[in-house]
């Protein structure tokens, strides 16, 4: 479904990134991935995306700082010989109640996830006007959607992905561009690996499907949203969270 397309995966060394590129690269996409840390991990999923016959590459870049993005990109699209499609899928969370709740994690947490997809978004959308053409896939959440006590800053971030994505889908519509968002819900990560077996069967008990997903539930709905088969689909928010969100 990607064959000679090329995709940045941000967050693709780990869970839902690392299912996203590898199933791109399944489909036939060249891939980058960029990690902020774990190079191991980066360099494993590269090396697997190499095995299934495709171009793939790693790049050390903290998506939250513009500087390392301006950096970064140009040599991703030198590498890759160009770019079709891009995944701001990097996150982190810093969990608290409000009250609990440092501002420098609260900023921390809309750094890396809203604004470090602004900065991927701001970088690559003159090449995509150029070439009259590009995919942008955003990974929001269902709290993004219903906020959740605990995540303030996580919510109020995933929620701005939201925005940004209907607005460039409105504003980058015109030059053959589309802009989608996924809204995972519980999903088997690292992320997730760190609640606690208590909260965890509430989770569960929320989810009309009566199970976690699993990473390649979210990778499938990008390649779908990444191919030629979603060419009529901009400024969509895509729930995929067993019926969570209902
Ligand atoms: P993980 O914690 O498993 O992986 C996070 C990934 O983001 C890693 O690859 C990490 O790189 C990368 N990353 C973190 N900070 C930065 C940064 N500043 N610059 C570049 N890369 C960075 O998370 P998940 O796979 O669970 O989540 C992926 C996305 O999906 C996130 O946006 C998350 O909010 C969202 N999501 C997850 C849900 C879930 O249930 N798991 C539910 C809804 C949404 P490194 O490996 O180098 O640390």
């Amino acid at each position: 479904m990607l064959k000679n397309k090329k995709a940045l995966i941000t967050g693709g060394s780990r869970g839902i990134g690392r299912a996203i590129a590898l199933e791109m690269a399944r489909e036939g996409a060249d891939i980058a991935v960029i990690y902020a840390g774990n190079e191991k991990a980066a360099k494993e999923v590269c090396q697997q995306a190499q095995e299934l016959g495709v171009k793939a590459y790693c790049y050390q870049c903290d998506v939250s700082s513009e500087d390392e993005v301006i950096k970064t990109l140009p040599l991703i699209i030198k590498d890759l010989g160009g770019l079709d499609i891009i995944v701001n899928n990097a996150g982190i969370v810093r969990d608290a109640l409000i009250p609990m709740m440092k501002e420098e994690d609260f900023l921390s947490v809309i750094q890396t996830n809203l604004v470090g997809a602004y900065h991927i978004i701001r970088h690559t959308s003159r090449h995509f006007v150029k070439q009259r053409s590009g995919r942008m896939i955003n990974i929001s959440s269902v709290v993004g959607i219903s906020g959740n006590a605990g995540q303030a800053n996580y919510a109020a971030a995933k929620a701005g992905l939201i925005g940004l994505t209907k607005s460039c889908a409105k504003e980058f519509a015109s030059r053959g561009i589309t802009c989608n968002a996924i809204a995972p819900g519980f999903i088997k990560t690292e992320m997730t690996d760190a609640v606690g077996e208590d909260k965890m069967q509430a989770v569960l008990c929320a989810i009309p499907l009566k199970r976690a997903g699993e990473p390649d539930d979210v990778a499938n709905m990008a390649v779908f949203l990444a191919s030629e088969k979603a060419n009529y689909i901009t400024g969509a928010v895509f729930a995929v969270d067993g019926g969570m969100s209902i």
